[in-house]
């Protein structure tokens, strides 16, 4: 398949990559300024912010934010698939977990999108059992309107309040699309 016959298979362009580009910078500013704020960035023990991205939808949201934060850092990853089936409906599964502690940690969780936030509760009750000093959750999209569960999130990139699937800048279809650009809607034919 051609490159424009892969980006022909979205429909309508949602935010394109200079958007999103500049709302990243503004989300890297806000987050560097909260976090430096609070307690020079670093932790009780001299520890920075440790970045949570959450494979693998966030994959490429976290590369663009982390490479935009002016503050110091560390990153790790998990990775988790959601059941979207009737007879476990909001069931999160845990495909691979976090290589270092976070107790006693400032962490922040990054997402793709914050849907019916299952997974977002998940991680946060899975994360703060571990017992961090702190844990907020950062999501480029979020779709308010789709709540199942009340979720707090603390940095959103883009509210959504269309009920549109959406593909691209890290968000798929069948795992495709993800290395788009931009972010928009398929057209049914490819559903
Ligand atoms: P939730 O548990 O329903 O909040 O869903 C969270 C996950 O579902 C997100 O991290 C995405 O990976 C996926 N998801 C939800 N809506 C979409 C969409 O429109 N396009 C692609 N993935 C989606």
């Amino acid at each position: 398949m051609s490159g424009d016959a892969y980006r022909d298979r979205v429909t309508k362009i949602l935010f394109s990559e200079e958007t999103i580009g500049r709302r990243v910078t503004e989300l890297a500013e806000a987050i560097a300024h909260d976090y430096a704020e609070g307690n020079a960035a670093l932790d009780k023990q001299g520890r920075p912010l440790l970045l949570v991205c959450i494979l693998r939808g966030a994959l490429i949201f976290s590369a663009d934010l982390a490479r935009r934060l002016s503050i110091p850092l560390e990153y790790d990853l998990i990775c988790v698939s959601s059941y979207r089936n009737k007879t476990a409906p909001g069931a999160v599964r845990l495909i691979q977990d976090l290589e270092v502690p976070i107790v006693g940690r400032d962490v922040l969780i990054v997402e793709d999108i914050v849907d019916t936030g299952h997974t977002a509760n998940y991680l946060m009750s899975s994360l703060q059992a571990r017992k961090p000093a702190s844990i907020r959750i950062c999501t480029l999209i979020d779709k308010v309107a789709r709540r199942e569960v009340p979720t707090e999130v603390d940095y959103a990139g883009f509210e959504l309040k269309e009920d549109a699937f959406i593909v691209g800048y890290g968000m798929d279809y069948a795992e495709l699309y993800r290395n788009l650009p931009f972010i928009g809607v398929l057209k049914p034919d490819f559903i």
